[in-house]
């Protein structure tokens, strides 16, 4: 018989849990359909960066999962047969004024790098040497710079992954769907019942899971991005990622687009709405690294929802007391690079059941999906 799995939220959790669903052994028994509103979804605003390595978080169960996000991309992206315009590693550079600084970022970097084979080859760069490998940047700084580094479109990404996975067992739906109190998921077709439901609403868990009674220690943040038309360089699609010190991150993409950002706005919650003052200040930090660059050369503004936990880590897994949902949140400003390991997990699980030990890359479930009851 026929297994189904319905998946609600089509971003970087949902979609790659459905490219698994697609792909894993013992697929071809389901029948899987994702619900997503395309409301909001931080995946298509995101800027696309993929380095967690330099991070300075202390809490070492996210660097786990922010390292095997950042190995499996090379893996995901060539089963999927996805091109360069989607993900490249075309390196990043973290830059630093005060030379002590560059030593100890540089330190650190070759520590990470003795577990992180994805890092590549770590290097120290002058401000000259930054300039030639990203000639956009008319003030550079000297900075540390891994090859490994990428940058991805995580909006072109989705939608490869969903169509290829559509190729199989998944059909897509654009719509907003809730739960009830004993289970099904309300479609505009009516109520369904499913046999094991992945919850990947971001920013929205809390509202989804309100009907079984959970509580999710999600809140909304809001982030803005702009994106540049700049001259169009030959290394261009080859540019490296550039993290400035106090400043905006640089990300350019081929054809002379380059992504300036983005806002962390706890106050804008679920507000879609482009800030002009936020653009100005976005703009204002190309100006800074970058002679020539006016107001006329911002083709685009994004705006996402981001999903924040209590303690800023990542959740996923299955909803205590309620097993048939598996359910993933709080991927804050790096889902990107935590999304298809945690999608590829949550796919895995759904799939084969158990209770899988997820303790290296995450506090118990109960930290943040708790019974309204209690
Ligand atoms: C401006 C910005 C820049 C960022 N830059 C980076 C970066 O450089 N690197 C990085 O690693 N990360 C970055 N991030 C973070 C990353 O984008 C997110 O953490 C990640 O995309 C979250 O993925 P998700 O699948 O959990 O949620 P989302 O991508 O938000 O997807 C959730 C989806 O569920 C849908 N949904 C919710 N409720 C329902 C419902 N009831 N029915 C149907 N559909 C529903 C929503 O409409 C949405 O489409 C950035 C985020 C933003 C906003």
């Amino acid at each position: 018989m026929q297994k189904k799995i319905a998946i609600i939220g089509g971003g970087i959790v949902g979609a790659t849990a459905a490219y698994y669903l697609s792909k894993l052994p013992g697929t071809q028994r389901l029948e899987v359909t994702l619900f997503d509103s395309g409301v909001g979804q931080a995946t298509k605003a995101a800027a696309g960066i993929i380095s967690p390595w330099l991070s300075k978080r202390r809490n070492q169960r996210w660097y786990q999962l922010a390292k095997s996000g950042a190995d499996l991309y090379p893996e995901l992206i060539h089963d999927a047969q996805l091109g360069t315009e989607v993900y490249q590693q075309t390196g990043t550079i973290v830059t630093r004024e005060e030379a002590t600084d560059l030593e100890t970022l540089f330190a650190l970097a070759q520590e990470r790098r003795q577990t992180a084979a994805t890092m590549g080859d770590v290097s120290t760069l002058t401000a000259q040497e930054v300039q030639a490998k990203v000639p956009l940047l008319s003030k550079p700084q000297p900075g540390v710079f891994i090859t490994g580094g990428a940058r991805v479109d995580g909006d072109a990404l989705v939608h490869a992954l969903l169509d290829r996975a559509s190729e199989k067992n998944l059909t897509v739906r654009q719509e907003r769907v809730s739960l009830t109190p004993d289970g099904q998921v309300v479609t505009s077709m009516g109520p369904r019942h499913y046999d094991r439901v992945i919850l990947a609403a971001g920013a929205w868990l809390k509202d989804l899971v309100a009907p079984l009674a959970v509580t999710a220690d999600v809140r909304p943040q809001k982030g803005q991005l702009i994106e540049l038309a700049v001259k169009d360089y030959e290394l261009q699609e080859n540019m490296p990622v550039v993290m400035p010190e106090g400043e905006r991150d640089f990300i350019p993409f081929g054809h002379g687009k380059l992504i300036v950002g983005a806002t962390h706005e706890d106050d804008g919650k679920f507000n879609l709405t482009p800030d002009a003052t936020v653009t100005a200040d976005l703009l204002g930090s190309a100006q800074r690294l970058m002679t020539g660059i006016t107001a006329n050369d911002i083709s685009g503004v994004r705006v996402g929802t981001r999903a924040y936990s209590s303690d800023f880590a990542p959740f996923f897994g299955p909803v205590p007391e309620h097993e048939l949902f598996l359910a993933a949140s709080g991927l804050g400003s790096s889902g990107l690079t935590t999304g298809p390991q945690i999608g590829r997990l949550l796919a895995g699980s759904a799939l084969y059941g158990g209770t899988p030990d997820w303790s290296e890359y995450e506090l118990p479930l109960t930290t943040y999906l708790r019974s309204s009851a209690e």
